[in-house]
C-alpha cells in the first residue's frame, strides 16, 4: 500500500569497495552513496528536502551508516598492518643491538614467523637488516656494537612508524602492550637492555601511545620474566 504522504531518501551509488559493517560484524561489501531525502505524493518525489546526504550501505545487511565508517579497516587489512608493525619492530630492536648474536637472531626469526611471515629465516633477516644499514661488521666487537648501535637507525625509526601509525587507533590496550613485549622478548634474548635497545623499546612504546609509566612497567616486567617457549 502506497502512502499518501511521506519522506524518503532516494540514493544514487557512486563507488563500490570492502569495509568493516558495524551492523552485522565483519569484512563486507558496501555500496557508498549520496542521495536526498524527499517528500512524497503517493510515493513519487515531487519536493527535495535539505542538501546532499553521504552513506555507505552494507551488500549484506543493507543497513546504511554515515561514511566515517569507512575509516575503521577490514578485519583483513588490520590482520596485515598488525603483522607488518611487529615486523618492524622486531627488526628495528635487532637494527638496535645484537645483530651479531645467535640468540637475538634467531628469537627475531620466530617472532617475524609468530607476524604471520611463514617460513621467516635467517637470510631474509639478514636482507632486511642490510636494507637498513643496520648489519654489525662481522666479527665486530660486543664493544664497539655498544659505540655505534644502529648505523640505520634514521630509515628503521621511519619505517617503524609508519608501521605503527595506522594502527595504534585500532588496537585494544591488550594489543598494544602485546607488540611492545614482542619487541622486548627480542631485545632480551642474547641479555639485559642495551641502552639502545631500552631507547628504542620506550619510543615504540611512545608510538604505540603507551604512558611512560606502562612502558617501564611492560620493559621491567619482561626483563624480570624469564621467557617460555
Ligand atoms: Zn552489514
Amino acid at each position: 500500500v502506497t502512502c499518501l504522504l511521506g519522506v524518503r531518501a532516494r540514493w544514487r551509488t557512486d563507488s563500490l569497495g570492502e569495509f568493516y559493517c558495524p551492523g552485522c560484524g565483519g569484512d563486507r561489501n558496501h555500496r557508498r552513496q549520496h542521495g536526498r531525502r524527499w517528500f512524497r505524493l503517493f510515493g513519487a518525489p515531487v519536493l527535495p528536502l535539505g542538501g546532499s546526504i553521504s552513506c555507505v550501505q552494507c551488500t549484506a545487511c543493507a543497513r546504511r551508516f554515515p561514511v566515517e565508517v569507512l575509516r575503521a579497516p577490514t578485519t583483513a587489512r588490520l590482520g596485515m598492518l598488525l603483522r607488518d608493525a611487529q615486523y618492524a619492530i622486531v627488526i628495528a630492536v635487532l637494527g638496535a643491538g645484537g645483530t651479531g648474536s645467535r640468540a637475538a637472531r634467531e628469537a627475531a626469526c620466530e617472532a617475524a614467523r609468530e607476524a604471520g611471515f611463514e617460513e621467516y629465516g635467517e637470510a631474509q633477516l639478514l636482507a632486511a637488516l642490510a636494507a637498513l644499514g643496520g648489519l654489525e661488521r662481522p666479527g665486530a666487537s660486543e664493544q664497539e656494537g655498544r659505540a655505534a648501535p644502529l648505523a640505520g637507525s634514521d630509515g628503521s625509526a621511519l619505517q617503524l612508524r609508519s608501521a605503527l601509525d595506522p594502527l595504534t587507533a585500532h588496537l585494544a590496550p591488550q594489543g598494544l602492550q602485546r607488540l611492545l613485549l614482542v619487541g622486548a622478548r627480542v631485545a632480551l634474548a642474547d641479555g639485559p637492555y642495551r641502552p639502545a635497545e631500552r631507547e628504542l623499546l620506550t619510543a615504540v612504546g611512545c608510538s604505540l601511545r603507551l604512558t611512560a609509566e606502562e612502558i617501564d612497567s611492560l620493559l621491567d616486567a619482561a626483563a624480570h620474566t624469564p621467557h617460555q617457549n
